[in-house]
């Protein structure tokens, strides 16, 4: 029968898959499934974008979060921050309420959590100027847009589930890949020309500080050697 063959064929095609070696280089381990990867490489790559790509952790953009928390506070009679905020939180409100809205499930998670618009925001500007500042912790835009969906569905820790691991452990339900992406390119969706504007003013704004620092250490001319004559035309005070 043909399609025994064929279920033969696919065994076959994974048992020769899991004699190879990962693709990473440097991994020795076998590959996973019909997988390029190990079991972990592949992993990284479903969840995070990239076989090598991991979480970023909420303490290594604590930096980038202080200059975001610091510009929403200036501006935060913006239209713009004011419309960010309140599309975050209509996204929260809408899928508290079972409306069709990208991630819904999850999104009510994070609403019966007390999450609010703003701190989405917040999340999701400091990500993204972290993601600027380093481009070799996020460097492309498929982990930018995972991270993203990971991190702010970690906003409230995720549930547990009721039953235990094998030691006895709390087990906690894995936040799917596509779940991630869905969020992430939601957001980028939604907010991305936003997101742009904030963090190049952010960045406008450093300069500026930096470069009226640098010229307030300008020196002024010695009176003696170099006589700072008045403009002509201009008769001095009276
Ligand atoms: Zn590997």
């Amino acid at each position: 029968m043909a399609s025994l063959r064929k279920r033969e064929a696919g065994r076959r095609r994974l048992e020769a898959n899991k004699r190879q070696v990962c693709n990473v280089t440097g991994c020795t381990k076998r590959r996973h499934g019909l997988s390029y990867f190990c079991h972990a490489h592949a992993f990284a790559a479903r969840h995070h974008g990239h076989p090598l790509a991991r979480k970023i952790k909420k303490k290594e953009y604590e930096h980038e979060r202080k200059h975001v928390v610091r510009f929403l506070r200036l501006h935060s009679a913006h239209g713009a921050v004011n419309a960010a905020y309140e599309l975050a939180g209509l996204w929260l409100r809408e899928a508290e309420a079972g409306q069709p809205v990208p991630a819904q499930e999850q999104m009510a998670r994070l609403a019966a959590g007390g999450v609010t618009g703003a701190e989405i925001i917040e999340e999701v500007l400091a990500l993204w100027l972290y993601s600027r500042w380093h481009p070799t912790g996020l460097p492309d835009d498929i982990r930018l847009t995972k991270a993203l969906g990971t991190n702010v569905l970690l906003l409230v820790p995720r549930e547990a589930s009721s039953e235990l691991t094998p030691g006895g452990e709390k087990k906690y339900r894995r936040l799917g890949a596509l779940i991630r992406a869905e969020v992430g390119e939601h957001i980028r969706r939604v907010f991305g020309v936003f997101a742009l504007n904030v963090l190049t003013a952010i960045e406008r704004q450093i300069r500026a500080k930096q470069d009226a620092a640098q010229a307030l250490r300008t020196p002024f001319p010695d009176p003696l050697s170099t006589p700072t004559a008045p403009p002509e035309g201009d008769a001095g005070p009276h």
